[in-house]
């Protein structure tokens, strides 16, 4: 038996383990999400040196003061999304590039938006090395949305806002869903809207800790980010 394959047995255990003891023990039962988290290589978003704790229960510096988030987080908003593989997604706040690549596998086309360059531009590279051709980038301030693209199924943005950005709702159409953290550092909660015929549903789904939403309908520039996730 070769290191590498000895290297590929530790980390698809250590898979098997973040989903069992993470997020089927917890509230995560979306088969779609558990499928693709089961078989996503997501020691391969974090950094070299991390990568024995890429599937543990804690965010991870992904460089940029930035994180990739904790595994649960991560399959918390995506199951709040219930996607069926035909939406067209808007993600703000690409980071390591990990939830991307979840949202490419369970919906039809994903819009990606990274306001830190390299670390977009990182995140491009990996995914196009992993096969992903449903992903469209850009590197800029994701608060605007990407309205040429619009409207979409789907909105995920995966950094604390301190109110849900309003032209990521106009950006919503009718029937699709949106979700991500708004709140004060520290004490966010996780927002989930519903555009309707009849106006916009919004539910909170628990508390969250985010690194901030920087941007024109975010946090202004300047402010930290902290280790969350
Ligand atoms: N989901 C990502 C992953 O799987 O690695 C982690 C996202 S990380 C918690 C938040 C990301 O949002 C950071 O990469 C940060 O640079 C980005 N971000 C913050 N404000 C942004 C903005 N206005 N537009 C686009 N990206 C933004």
């Amino acid at each position: 038996m070769t290191p590498s394959t000895t290297t590929q047995q530790i980390f698809s255990g250590q898979r098997r383990k973040m989903i069992e003891e993470q997020l089927v023990e917890r509230d995560i039962n979306h088969l779609g999400v558990l499928e693709v988290m089961s078989r996503l290589p997501r020691h391969l978003f974090v950094p070299d040196y991390l990568q024995h704790k890429a599937y543990g229960e804690h965010p991870l510096p992904i460089g940029h003061h930035q994180t990739i988030s904790h595994p649960y987080a991560q399959a918390r908003m995506t199951q709040a999304l219930n996607l069926t593989g035909e939406e067209r997604i808007l993600e703000i706040g690409t980071g390591s590039g990990y939830q991307t690549a979840v949202l490419a596998e369970l919906g039809a086309q994903v819009f990606t938006i990274e306001r830190i360059k390299p670390l977009g531009q990182k995140a491009k590279t990996l995914l196009g090395h992993l096969g992903y051709t449903n992903i469209n980038y850009r590197f800029c301030d994701g608060t605007y949305g990407w309205r040429d693209m619009g409207p979409y199924d789907a909105i995920l943005f995966a950094a604390g806002a301190p109110e849900v950005p309003k032209a990521l709702v106009e950006q919503l159409a009718t029937g699709g869903r949106l979700v991500g953290p708004a709140g004060e550092n520290g004490s966010q909660k996780l927002i989930l809207l519903t555009r309707t015929e009849s106006g916009i549903h919004r539910e909170e789904l628990g508390d969250c800790n985010f690194v901030p939403l920087i941007g024109k309908f975010g946090w202004p520039t300047g402010r930290g980010a902290d280790v969350a996730g």
